[in-house]
């Protein structure tokens, strides 16, 4: 007999000009067995998402590789803060299901919060601030609207600041906030939070209101190996090798 788990990933950041990086999750996904539950994607699948038209080669061949997998086992996908703007078109297409950031599951009868991790790190005012407008739905619905060579050129220069700002900002103001995390767990009743975005893998166990809570942190795919959580249905959990 064998255990079911369920796996968590995030930052795996695919782009068109990094091929390493979709070969590692084609190996990742095409190794992935019947004893794998459910797996989910806590956002920044890719390293940028203007439109669920910009259909490109590159763009097929993600959305084909999902597909072999979706048939057989649930992808659940929560948006990033790259790739928010994926729309109905993609995951109609993949096959991944869409869970908005935020979510509560509940996992062999534990409950646990999953974010992508960004809305944490708020001692980012800069990038909060940025953050509301970009994700509000006129903003959203304007930018949608633009041509695609013109929501290109944007992309290219908000990835050139974003560069900067993570060049020039504290690495503390860009971790998250401790007591944000404490107010999530409280305001959703839950032990465990799982997040990426800040692409420092780890485990962190404090004690909360007389109570044991962990914060599970996923890493990105530029890394060598880029900590995939594994939760088995007898409880255990541990970042698998990769
Ligand atoms: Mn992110």
């Amino acid at each position: 007999m064998f255990l079911h788990k369920t796996l968590f990933l995030s930052d795996i950041h695919l782009a068109a000009d990094t091929p390493d990086l979709f070969e590692k999750f084609s190996k990742f996904i095409k190794r992935i067995d019947q004893t794998v539950h459910a797996i989910y994607i806590l956002g920044d699948l890719f390293d940028t998402w203007i439109g669920d038209d910009e259909l490109t080669g590159f763009h097929q061949e993600v959305i084909k590789l999902l597909q072999q997998i979706t048939k057989s086992c649930p992808v659940y996908f929560l948006p990033g803060n790259r790739d928010f703007l994926i729309g109905k078109r993609f995951i109609q297409q993949s096959g991944v299901q869409f869970l908005p950031d935020e979510t509560k599951i509940l996992l062999y009868n534990t409950p646990i919060l999953l974010m992508h991790g960004d809305t944490l790190c708020t001692k980012d005012v800069r990038y909060l601030k940025a953050r509301r407008v970009l994700r509000h739905p006129l903003f959203k619905r304007f930018f949608l609207s633009l041509p695609l060579i013109l929501r290109q050129k944007f992309a290219k220069s908000l990835r050139k600041k974003s560069l900067r700002h993570t060049k020039t900002v504290l690495p503390e103001i860009m971790d998250v906030e401790q007591k944000s995390v404490e107010c999530k767990l409280l305001q959703h009743k839950v032990a465990y939070l799982i997040h990426g975005h800040t692409h420092k893998p780890a485990y962190h166990e404090f004690i909360l209101d007389k109570q044991i809570r962990s914060r599970y942190v996923l890493g990105a795919w530029h890394d060598p190996s880029p900590a995939i959580l594994s939760w088995s249905e007898d409880g255990t959990k541990y970042f698998i090798p990769f």
